[in-house]
């Protein structure tokens, strides 16, 4: 078992390094929020006053952190962890971010001599606290090898998506398919209701035919039919629609750099951007379908 240093202890950080905690692994731990340290500490780690004593001596550190700035101010200067780390250290940024920043930051890890994956994750808090995320790595061969067996104590599925940021750009892909698809399955039963269908006839019927997909089956933005998402519970979220809007961004940064058409992709971020604007972007993403009844 190894001693890992954890940085970002949020509604994903938290239960993530608590179950490595549990898995049998030694963690130092730190957070910007004296509570969440407090929690982790309660349940097992050790607690740092700083990111760069939580790596110290580490075998292995991971980074769970809001945004590319974050990651970057993190990891990178004379007191980043590519600095304090010891050498041989493994450094894993689970956080969804830019995939130039990705890169920028594991060319510096290689520079210093250490091995660096983008490791995102897909499956929400409750993935998160359940163990079963699934991680998108992007690195090197022998970097996914090594971080295969800690990343599986967290998740059920470990993807090596290819080179540095690949992982990044899986996980916008992914995204800008799950953001396109709330919007494309939020419309449906809108045109349902008008049309006098009941969310639970059409979620039967279009569940077995060719409109089914996660959105629908899942994580139906209706009350009802799926009883454990986030509608049925005035839609707390979940996956906010901030943080939606925040991935969809990130896609379409993307497709400016590299020239790619996707043009359903930039409507759903217009509609997500607008909708965070009306003060919805602590709300469940799957809420849009009130925006689009004209609800908010
Ligand atoms: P969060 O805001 O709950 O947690 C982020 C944590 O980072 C906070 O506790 C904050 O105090 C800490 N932090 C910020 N700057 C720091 C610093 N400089 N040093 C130490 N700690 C610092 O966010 P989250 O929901 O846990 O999301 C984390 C990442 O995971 C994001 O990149 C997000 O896009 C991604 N993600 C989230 C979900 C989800 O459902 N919440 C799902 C998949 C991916």
């Amino acid at each position: 078992m190894a001693a890992i240093g954890f940085v970002g202890l949020g509604n994903m950080g938290g239960p993530m390094a608590a179950n490595l905690i549990k898995a049998g692994h030694k963690l130092r731990v730190f957070d910007l929020s004296q509570p969440a340290i407090d929690k982790l500490a309660g349940a097992g780690a050790e607690a740092a006053s700083s990111a760069s004593e939580a790596v110290k001596g580490a075998e292995a550190v991971i980074t769970m952190l809001p945004a590319g700035q974050q990651v970057r101010d993190i990891y990178l200067g004379p007191d980043g962890l590519i600095a304090c780390a010891s050498s041989g250290c493994l450094l894993i940024d689970c956080s969804t971010i830019d995939v130039a920043t990705a890169r920028e930051v594991s060319a510096a890890a290689e520079a210093a001599g250490l091995d660096m994956l983008d490791a995102p994750v897909s499956g929400g808090a409750g993935g998160a606290q359940a163990a079963t995320l699934t991680f998108m790595a992007g690195g090197s061969e022998g970097a996914f090898k090594r971080a295969e067996p800690i990343l599986s104590c967290m998740g059920k599925a470990v993807i090596h998506a290819g080179g540095p940021g690949n992982g990044q750009a899986a996980k916008i892909c992914n995204n800008m398919i799950l953001g396109i698809s709330m919007i494309a399955v939020s419309e449906a039963f809108t045109l349902g209701e008008k049309l006098g269908l009941s969310h639970q006839t059409l979620f039967d019927i279009a569940s077995k035919s060719s409109g089914q997909c996660w959105s629908l089956t899942s994580y139906c933005p209706v009350p009802g039919p799926v009883p454990a998402s986030p509608a049925n519970r005035d839609y707390a979220a979940g996956f906010t629609a901030g943080m939606m809007l925040k991935d969809l961004k990130l896609a379409q940064d993307a497709s400016r750099m590299t020239g790619a058409n996707t043009p359903l992709g930039a409507e759903a971020a217009s509609l997500y951007g607008l909708f965070s604007s009306h003060g919805a972007g602590g709300l469940d993403f799957s809420a849009i379908i009130q925006f689009l009844r004209g609800n908010c």
